[in-house]
């Protein structure tokens, strides 16, 4: 039962005032057919939707059964709707992109039914209405007639106790209206409909009731119903409940939405996916930039690493300071009208002495061992490689079988002019100073390969840089690796160094070519698993000292004979592979024929602690085992003592050869004893080669008759002198792992470069004097600017993608906005159904969450699908194909969740606003 009482509605349009409603009151039975008759505008409609909850009314009270609707809150008007009210419009009102059938399931979908269920009782409700047969179809294929049997099937699937129609017919020609109205009448036998209509004619056919209505007043009712309200219990308040539905139910509603307009949801997917593709692809190249970048740095610091020696010349600060061109070009500071002295020289001089320093890398070394110092955390994929000077010869028999030693010394007499300067050589000043790892002291056709990290022999850098021709890189101490050059040749001077060419065969060429004849080498060749089989042999320096016997030891390497004996019981190098560097190798770093590992140094350092004549050293430390006397004193008075004593001792052969080993020694230089003022000591004077011993003796006892300290001194530092216990140790090969003699450090990019630098810095102010350390920042002179470079084109892509961002989050949001917008009266469709205002914006929330993961999918894959053209135009366009955007993983699946993010963005607003419509307005948009 229904009582409406004295309900009051106005409409305030602007300035304009218009009562809908003026006071009615009316009560309706449970089960009649009610028709309200009225010209347009008498208040009909307004009254209908205030039965239905649709619209609130300003005053007076609507009861149903009994319950006040006063304190109705939102949600007991939504239960109200949906559970007790089925309404049917003239414009029917469906939603035109979903089935007939979903139509009608929508008020159940609504109350939280199960989809099963829901299906039962839509197809039931149809069936009722007669269209069981076409629950498929889609209400703009069906006839108006047929679409408001769908309305009222829909109105009657929740089985509400009222069911409300607002001129049902009359959009109708009279034959459907018929129908129509048939359907109602037998509707209305279980339950209370009203009608509203302006066709008297059918009104009176079929309603039971007929209430007239004019300008907001009842003006006339056919069949009152008077409430005993005397016997009836007051109006209470009570809440309705809450028509619920699931999130997943809200999912799965505007997915089915979705589904059924695919092509509608592609295209606003597409609209939306626009930004998310312009990120994606400014993301990809900037990516592709950045990896490129990377790798360009990785590589550059892979061939110039922080560089740091035992012995250095700073560069730097030479170039600083002029350079050695300066005298030349300096801008001259004075007027060009008189002489001027130009002290560049002299300056130049000055700053290269003072460049020469030594660094203390044994307590650099400390720092970098300290887990906890802050320079390793820039320290790049290579690590840090500490070079030691281990000392060894490599020696071989060329094809005659004549003992070779690899170094070239054996190829030439000493003091051939042709030796100097083809000979031993080859090492560059630069490629010394650029410290690069294994530049030891033993011989220049080999050379340590740089190790990789994790204990790995040749560091990837290295093997990404050569093409492998045959067998492998080496692994073990005893395998070396043979390094052509781009066109896989090899120097004809390193070949018969390597004894790989008869030593007789190059000793031939020597001789044409100082008589001043042309000579012509012809090209010879050999095959890989030949020269594979080459025997090396290698020979710590350590072992080139033998015991005499008597405690002292002597070195045997001018002697072929027991130099060849050490030979047969040497360690045989096998060269295991062939390489060549790649055309457009980056890190081709090997600068000798022959690599070795960091196995051979460490085998090498270990085996020279253990020999003979450094044990013995050791056992001795204030003993030279080399002569058997003390190490140098360190005060001068007891060198003086030493000399003298010296002197004393020798036999006149001893006199004698000493006395000629200091004539010779002043012939060839300037300075020395030069003095002396002894005039018989003159260079030249007397013709020493033709004197006897006792004649040389006598000489030297004549000039040494009353000798001076300061001659003594130089006496003893120039020939008596047995150095000092480091010395030894040195000249023998032995290496401290504390004490490197260079040390690189590798970044990956010149940031972590110039912070490294900075750490160094930071080392050195809290260093002791000696302690600090200076190298030479090769890198940081040749790519300063570099690194500006490289971080304002990183900047400005982060500036793109930040800019395609903002622009593409606005027009996914314009986009969601919209197409909510343009379905307002779906909102009042689905709010007349009993859908709460929270429901109408669950169902668009989770319709643009669907469109968002769409749009992110589709942009996602469209970029994806853009970047192979993108990429082959960047190859071509670049003539390089190391420049590749991509799409990282993490990027893609960020740029759906944001896609997902901003359309739900975009979409809450307008969901929110078209939620709070008024259902009443919103069923009016068309
Ligand atoms: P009927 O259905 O009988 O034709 P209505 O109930 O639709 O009449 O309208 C009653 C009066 O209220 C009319 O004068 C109409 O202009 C006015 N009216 C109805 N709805 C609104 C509204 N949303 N805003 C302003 N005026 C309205
Ligand atoms: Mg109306």
């Amino acid at each position: 039962m229904l009582q409406i009482q004295k309900i009051y509605k106005k409409y305030v349009t602007g300035d304009l005032e218009q009562t809908a409603l003026d006071g009615v009151s009316l009560n309706l039975r449970d089960n009649e057919f009610v028709a309200i008759l009225g010209p347009s505008g008498s208040g009909k409609t307004t009254l209908l939707n205030v039965i239905g909850g649709l619209d609130r009314y300003d005053s007076g009270d609507l009861i149903i059964n009994g319950i006040s609707t006063k304190k109705y809150k939102d949600r007991d008007w939504d239960s109200y709707r949906n559970h007790t009210i089925g309404f049917v419009f003239q414009s029917y009102n469906l939603i035109p992109h979903q089935t007939v059938l979903s139509n009608v399931e929508l008020a159940l979908t609504i109350s939280g039914i199960s989809k099963s269920e829901r299906k039962r009782r839509a197809t039931e409700a149809l069936e009722k209405v007669g269209l069981g047969k076409q629950l498929h179809k889609k209400p703009n294929q069906m006839s108006g007639g047929q679409m408001q049997r769908v309305a009222i099937a829909r109105a009657l699937v929740n089985d509400p106790e009222i069911l409300l129609a607002d001129e049902p017919t009359g959009a109708l020609d009279s034959e459907t209206s018929i129908q129509v109205m048939d359907l109602l009448k037998e509707v209305a036998k279980d339950r209370l409909v009203v009608m509203v209509t302006h066709n008297p004619e059918l009104a009176e056919q079929y309603a039971n009731r007929i209430v007239r209505v004019k300008d907001g007043h009842i003006i006339d009712d056919s069949n009152p119903y008077e409430v005993d309200t005397k016997n009836m219990a007051p109006p209470k308040h009570e809440n309705m409940g809450k028509a619920s539905m699931s999130l997943l139910t809200s999912l799965s509603l505007s997915f089915n939405n979705l589904k059924t307009k695919k092509g509608r949801t592609l295209l606003t997917s597409f609209a939306g996916s626009i930004g998310i593709i312009g990120i994606a692809l400014i993301l990809s190249l900037s990516n592709g930039v950045n990896t490129y970048i990377d790798n360009i740095q990785k590589e550059t610091m892979t061939s110039y690493p922080i560089s740091i020696e035992a012995e250095t010349i700073d560069l730097s600060s030479i170039m600083s300071s002029g350079g050695p061109a300066a005298g030349q070009t300096n801008d001259a500071n004075h007027d060009l009208d008189a002489i001027y002295s130009n002290g560049s020289g002299l300056e130049m001089a000055s700053t290269m002495t003072s460049s020469f320093t030594e660094n203390n890398l044994t307590a650099f070394k400390k720092y970098l061992d300290n887990p906890d110092s802050e320079i390793n955390k820039y320290v790049g994929e290579n690590g840090i490689i500490y070079s030691y000077d281990t000392k060894f010869g490599v020696y071989t028999k060329d094809p005659d079988g004549t003992f070779v030693n690899t170094d070239g010394s054996t190829l030439t007499d000493k003091n051939s002019s042709i030796s100097t300067m083809m000979g031993m050589s080859n090492m560059s000043p630069m490629s010394k100073m650029s410290g690069l790892p294994g530049m030891t002291s033993s011989s220049n056709n080999f050379s340590e390969l740089l190790s990789g990290k994790d204990g790995e022999s040749v560091s990837e850098a290295v093997k990404e840089s050569y093409d492998l021709l045959y067998g492998s890189w080496p692994t073990a101490y005893d395998e070396i690796i043979l390094v052509l050059d781009s066109n896989n040749e090899i120097s004809s001077n390193t070949l018969y160094q390597l004894g790989i060419l008869p030593s007789s065969e190059y000793k031939e060429l020597i001789n044409k070519i100082e008589n001043g004849e042309e000579i012509k080498i012809e090209s010879k060749s050999w095959n890989y698993e030949d020269i594979c089989n080459k025997e090396f042999y290698m020979i710590p320096e350590c072992d080139t000292y033998i015991a005499n016997g008597d405690g002292t030891f002597k070195s045997i390497k001018e002697d072929t004979a027991e130099m060849e004996k050490l030979m047969n019981n040497a360690i045989k190098l096998k060269i295991t592979g062939v390489v060549r560097p790649q055309e457009d190798a980056k890190n081709a770093s090997i600068s000798t024929a022959l690599g070795y590992t960091r196995a051979l140094t460490n085998y090498i350092i270990q085996y020279t602690d253990d020999s003979e004549v450094v044990k013995a050293q050791k056992e001795n430390p204030t003993i030279n085992v080399l002569n058997g006397m003390e190490f140098s004193p360190s005060t001068d008075d007891e060198k003086i003592a030493d000399a003298k004593k010296y002197l004393g001792s020798l036999g006149v052969s001893d006199k004698a050869s000493l006395f000629k080993t200091m004539m010779y020694s002043m012939q060839t230089t300037n300075d020395g004893m030069s003095n002396m003022d002894n005039p018989s000591i003159q260079a030249g004077t007397p013709d020493i080669s033709t004197m006897s011993e006792e004649q040389l003796a006598a000489m030297l006892d004549e000039y040494l008759k009353s000798p001076d300290n300061d001659t003594l001194l130089k006496i003893y530092d120039a020939y008596i002198s047995t150095g000092t216990y480091d010395d030894n140790m040195t000249t023998f090969g032995v290496v401290s792992l504390d004490a490197p003699s260079s040390i690189n450090i590798y970044t990956d990019s010149f940031e972590n470069k110039e912070s490294i630098s900075d750490c160094i810095e930071d080392y050195n102010s809290t260093a002791s004097e000696e302690d600090q350390i200076s190298y030479t920042d090769y890198i940081g002179i040749l790519l300063s600017s570099v690194t500006t470079i490289i971080n304002v084109i990183s900047y400005v892509l982060i500036a793109f993608v930040a800019v395609s961002l903002v622009v593409s989050s606005i027009m996914i949001g314009i986009i969601t906005f919209i197409s909510v917008m343009e379905r307002t009266k779906e909102i009042g469709i689905l709010r007349a159904i009993g859908a709460s205002k929270h429901n109408i914006s669950q169902v668009f929330n989770a319709e643009t969450f669907i469109i968002g993961l769409c749009s992110g999918l589709l942009g996602v894959g469209i970029s994806l699908l853009l970047l192979i053209p993108i990429n082959s135009i960047i190859h071509s366009l670049l003539g390089m194909d190391t420049v590749n955007a991509s799409l990282p993983i993490s990027s893609a699946i960020i740029l759906i969740i944001l896609s997902m993010i901003f359309t739900i963005i975009g979409g809450f607003i307008p969901s929110k606003k078209a939620a709070k419509k008024d259902p009443v307005t919103a069923l009016r948009t068309e």
